[in-house]
């Protein structure tokens, strides 16, 4: 293990980042809090083409509200700054000179007209060799020509032409490439922006990481990071890939199964600890079977011979039970704090704004069916409103007459109105009552239950009438009344 864990999440702000990007972040955090290393956030944002605005508050605000903090980086800094790699540009050209210099890269003036040219030539052959190194080969005549004209020109790395180049993946074992096989690919393009490949070997390098922790879709990348290091004279890290993340049909995680920008889960009523807990399971395990843990346990237990070679399956579902049980575990007021801002976004204007302290007797009530946050404002609007509506025939149970329905109602308004409400009294006292009526209690307490809440489930119907209170109960059961007609 190098002197000092340093490791990087290295985001491109191509998009909002989704649950893959985050999963390489969070395995790069734990990693980093394991060995009380340092973990660094880097913005690769040499692609101006694609950047997307937005995206790189929408990956900060995504890693902030996981509490995923970084030691250096964008909102932090650092001593190895700038974190945005668009700032870093003379840096990358430094590098590229020298690799000239030492013949280890070439200028190339090939136009974009004789690139295609070359592919199409090569599928015609049905080979795929990639750039055919034209411009490897000028002679400095023929290079002055090209400059003296003001041929625009990219830097093309010289890939050795022989030999293998070797991998010792921390999560794959021995991997290897024929070098042949890899073309010389570009490290400066013709906008005077590097490569991928060129950027994140030099910041790598100088901002001394010292494990490379990313998404397998990367691993075809590593012989050319590797020779970069060798021309360069510099030692790599590290390097371990991540296993792919697949959907449960065993497809390429995509939209279509629920893998949506990290802050829409925050929308969609999901806790940071939750989606936490189910991120760290795609693709690491603490002992095959346990599924629910506190961070301090992942922290604790986070090395990378946990981490499988198999791709991982996402499973909304799992995540969507596993926000139920976060949610269970959670004490009322802190439940209540989260809940409160889907309420104010879900609930009708009238009921608001929301009385802290009768929201907190509702909560306790809600919690052990609740799944989700987005779910809470339904499942409140009825303690809220002054009367909810229903249609007055649901009264009527299954089996029942309507007058005995009416009757049941008159009876228990006549007991309500000077009962005591307890749970356990007013449970004891309405069974009895139930029976003296002849009803069974799916009957008597379904007309009940309606009656109170307007609906036909609800949390435990006695429980609920005591946080309704006595004069909201009887009000209800007076509507009711008048209501059910005969
Ligand atoms: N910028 C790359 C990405 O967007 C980072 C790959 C790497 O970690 O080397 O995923």
């Amino acid at each position: 293990m190098a002197d000092e864990v340093r490791v990087r999440y290295a985001p491109s702000p191509t998009g909002l980042p989704h649950i893959g990007n985050i999963r390489t972040a969070l395995f790069n955090w734990l990693f980093a809090r394991h060995h009380g290393g340092k973990f660094i956030v880097r913005i690769e944002d040499t692609d101006q083409e694609r950047l997307v605005p937005g995206a790189v508050d929408g990956i900060l605000d995504g890693l902030e509200w996981l509490d995923i903090d970084w030691d250096e980086g964008p909102r932090v800094g650092g001593d190895f700054g700038s974190y945005f790699q668009s700032e870093r540009l003379p840096l990358y050209h430094a590098e590229a000179e020298r690799l000239i210099q030492q013949g280890d890269a070439y200028r190339c003036y090939c136009t974009r007209e004789r690139l295609v040219e070359v592919r199409a030539e090569q599928e015609r052959n049905k080979v795929s060799l990639g750039y055919d190194r034209r411009c490897r080969h000028l002679t400095q005549a023929e290079r002055n020509a090209f400059e003296d004209e003001g041929a625009p020109s990219v830097v093309r790395f010289a890939m050795p032409e022989t030999g293998v180049t070797k991998l010792k993946d921390l999560i794959r074992d021995e991997v290897e490439w024929q070098n042949e096989l890899v073309d010389d690919f570009i490290l400066l393009k013709s906008d005077g922006f590097p490569t991928y490949h060129l950027a994140v070997v030099t910041d790598d390098h100088l901002m001394q990481v010292s494990h490379v922790l990313r998404a397998e879709e990367w691993l075809s990348s590593a012989p050319r990071h590797l020779q970069l290091y060798r021309a360069l004279g510099y030692t790599p890290p590290e390097h371990g890939h991540l296993p792919m993340i697949l959907g449960p049909d065993r497809a390429k995680l995509s939209k279509r199964h629920g893998a949506t920008s990290i802050l829409e889960y925050r929308e969609d009523g999901f806790l940071p600890d939750a989606l936490r807990n189910f991120m760290v399971l795609l693709g690491w395990s603490l002992d095959d079977k346990t599924e629910v843990m506190p961070l301090e346990t992942m922290v604790d237990n986070f090395t990378l011979d946990r981490v499988g070679k198999p791709a991982a399956i996402f499973d909304r579902e799992k995540l969507t039970w596993m926000n139920g049980v976060y949610i269970r575990d959670m004490d009322v007021e802190s439940l209540a704090d989260a809940l409160t801002p889907f309420l104010e976004q879900g609930l009708a204007p009238e009921l608001l704004p929301l009385d802290r302290s009768y929201l907190l007797t509702i909560v306790p009530l809600i919690q052990e069916r609740l799944k989700s946050l987005t779910e809470a404002p339904d499942m409140i609007a009825y303690f809220l409103e002054e009367q909810p509506e229903y249609d007055p025939a649901n009264l009527v149970q299954r089996g029942m007459t309507t007058e005995e329905a009416l009757q049941a109602l008159e009876k228990a308004l006549h007991y309500l109105k000077s009962a005591e409400f307890d749970t356990e009294r007013l449970e004891e006292d309405m069974r009895s009552l139930g029976e003296e009526l002849g009803l069974t209690p799916r009957r008597f307490f379904g007309t009940l239950r309606w009656a109170a809440t307007g609906r036909n489930v609800s949390p435990p119907l006695f429980d609920t009438m005591v946080v309704l209170g006595k004069e909201r109960v009887t009000a209800r059961l007076g509507w009711a009344l008048e209501n059910l007609t005969s």
